[in-house]
């Protein structure tokens, strides 16, 4: 396969090295953000997450950049993976499942809450749609009780989810906390793709959880009434589909000398590299074991 054979399948794989954007994450924010308006007077924000930093990316173009002398502008960057610098962000690496990233992330918010929190994680998905949906939504979670923690009142968390058959219980836990929950789904997100996200706006927080001595899910668990509730009866949410009209469909395959005001043939196709490749990703102990065949692989099928 040629280096530009990925460039033809997605065409906003190719849009974000030609506009400089680290992934072509970036473009789900800003179609959110185009049809929602999570930025405004925002001044906080926590990107949960963040590697290789695309949506860091956005937040300091779309928050920093135009406020760099405002001392009250924060924009928090936190991933498992370390992630290259970018102005106007500061970068914490840990774990966002762990008590003590909450811990780090406070002590650099200097005694203030954040106006947004924003998290594209995703654990590395098996394939087996039950399952990923299911650690999806455990991460979901975990940035939830994190938020709970540093969000201020009548503040907005934005998060990735899966749409399976468990997103109806994932809302009815967030509408806990968030009187308006949205599921949005940028045209930039492949149709194919269960992946929407929740933006939950006006958080309330609730006098009687404290999450730094209570347990999120043991919280829910007890005093949510829409958890025993069948499927059907959990509240309507809605849905949303974001990006201008026109915007390029992402499931399809455009020709390589398109250009973005989409007329055909006005520029020579040009290969770019990727903005930023990742620093220290976690397959590349993995490639160098293939490479020096020390890396197990089993013969299947596998007999249990
Ligand atoms: N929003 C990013 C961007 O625009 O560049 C892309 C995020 S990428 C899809 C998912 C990220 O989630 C990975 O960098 C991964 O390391 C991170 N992640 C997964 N689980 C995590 C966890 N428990 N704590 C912190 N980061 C996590």
């Amino acid at each position: 396969m040629g280096k530009s054979s990925k460039d033809k399948r997605d065409i906003y794989y190719r849009l974000a090295k030609e506009q400089g954007w680290r992934a072509r994450s970036a473009f789900k924010l800003l179609q959110i953000q185009e049809k929602i308006d999570i930025f405004r007077d925002v001044k906080r924000v926590v990107d949960l997450c963040a590697a290789p930093g695309s949506w860091s990316q956005v937040l300091s173009k779309t928050i920093y950049e135009p406020c760099k002398d405002d001392p009250s502008i924060r924009i928090i960057a936190v991933d498992l993976q370390p992630m290259a610098p970018l102005e106007g962000v500061m970068q914490l690496q840990g774990d966002i499942t762990d008590r003590s990233t909450a811990d780090n992330i406070i002590a650099h918010l200097d005694g203030q809450l954040s106006d947004l929190v924003v998290c594209d994680g995703a654990p590395d998905v098996v394939g087996l749609l039950d399952f990923d949906e299911y650690v999806q939504h455990q991460l979901v979670l975990s940035a939830l009780d994190l938020t709970s923690r540093i969000l201020k009142s009548g503040g907005t968390m934005v998060a990735k989810v899966f749409r399976g058959k468990r997103i109806g219980k994932l809302c009815a836990d967030l509408k806990l906390f968030f009187p308006e929950v949205v599921i949005a789904k940028p045209k930039c997100s492949r149709d194919s793709s269960l992946e929407a996200f929740v933006v939950c706006q006006n958080y309330v927080p609730l006098p009687e959880f404290t999450s730094s001595s209570d347990n999120l899910l043991d919280y829910l668990a007890e005093k949510n009434p829409a958890r025993h509730l069948s499927e059907n009866l959990y509240p309507e949410v809605p849905f949303l589909v974001c990006g201008e009209e026109g915007a390029f469909d992402s499931d399809r395959t455009y020709p390589l000398n398109l250009t973005e005001g989409k007329s055909e043939g006005q520029k020579e196709y040009e290969y770019k590299a990727p903005v930023q490749p990742p620093i220290n990703p976690p397959y590349k102990e993995a490639q160098k074991m293939r490479k020096d065949k020390t890396l197990f692989q089993p013969k299947l099928p596998i007999q249990l």
